[in-house]
């Protein structure tokens, strides 16, 4: 029977502790590769995210057109600028994947729409991937069905966080074979992949490679809204670079988001917040556990 996130398994779970001599460094580092000239504010709700989840620094690497206004947008980041193509998306990394080794938690694909531009990242950044954690979503999901064989080679393993119509594209499955057998095929596909994998939704489910089942069914309807994955995509890289193992980084993650919905229906109305009202929902959600 799977686990049943609440505020007694996360107390189980414990989040790293952070002295007060820490500097940023230690806190982590977060880079994250995606945007796209159609969705050209998505990362910066990912990046806020990774910052609200307490990591010490977030670099964003994004299309060239977007890294000045994404900069001045999130002052707390810096900014990498990669070439665009004609259809807006990123088309070559330059010396990114020279960076990469100095991060302690990689996150691709949020706001990319591209599946082949998502490819081409991976491409260039799967084989110099260090230890941590990578965390792959939104089309960067799609475009490992694949490329199987470089998301299990991963040092540090991969984190999918796909909903069901980009779990279809990386497994090939129907979307309504996925819908009525959610546990079997995350748990089928997070082993054979070697990775952590989530399957969102209403109710999300998260497998770990060697078997462990969590689920999730709280949120409400108000977290289906642009940018929603964007920022649980966000809050997983953040607990991820300070240092919380992939599992648990994931499974608090989604905890964080789905509570933070929760915490914003009760005080706005159950529609209507932004995305973008989640991250700062998240360091009280963190200190009351
Ligand atoms: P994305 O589709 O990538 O923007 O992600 C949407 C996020 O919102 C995921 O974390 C989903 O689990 C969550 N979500 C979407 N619809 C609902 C819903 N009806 N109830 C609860 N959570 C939802
Ligand atoms: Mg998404």
């Amino acid at each position: 029977t799977p686990a049943v996130l609440d505020s007694a398994w996360l107390r189980r779970h414990p989040l790293p502790q952070h002295p007060e001599g820490t500097d940023k460094n230690s806190r982590g580092r977060v880079m994250l590769v995606g945007g796209s000239l159609t969705v050209p504010g998505g990362l910066l709700l990912t990046a806020e995210a990774a910052f609200r989840a307490g990591a010490g620094k977030v670099q964003l690497a994004l299309p060239e057109p977007l890294a000045i206004p994404s900069g001045i947008a999130m002052p707390e980041s810096s900014v990498f600028a990669l070439p665009v193509s004609d259809e807006g998306e990123i088309a070559g990394l330059g010396t990114l994947p020279d960076r990469i080794t100095c991060c302690d938690c990689v996150a691709i694909g949020p706001a990319m729409a591209s599946t082949s531009a998502a490819g081409a990242v991976l491409d260039g950044l799967l084989p110099v991937a260090s230890g941590p954690p990578v965390i792959l979503d939104a089309a960067a999901v799609s475009a490992s069905a694949d490329r199987h064989d470089a998301l299990a080679a991963l040092p540090g393993g991969a984190i999918l966080t796909p909903h069901v119509g980009e779990m279809a594209a990386l497994t090939g499955l129907e979307p309504e074979d996925i819908e009525a057998r959610r546990e079997e095929v995350a748990v089928d596909h997070a082993a054979r992949l070697r990775a952590v994998l989530l399957i969102k939704g209403t109710t999300t489910v998260i497998a770990s490679p060697d078997g462990e089942l969590a689920v999730y069914g709280g949120g409400g309807v108000g977290l289906a809204t642009g940018g929603s994955g964007d920022v649980l995509t966000g809050l997983i890289a953040g607990l991820c670079a300070r240092g919380l193992p992939a599992w648990e980084a994931v499974c608090w993650g989604v905890w964080l988001h789905g509570e933070a919905g929760r915490r914003l229906s009760e005080r706005m109305g159950s529609m209507g917040f932004l995305a973008r009202d989640l991250p700062g929902e998240v360091p009280a959600l963190m200190r009351g556990i």
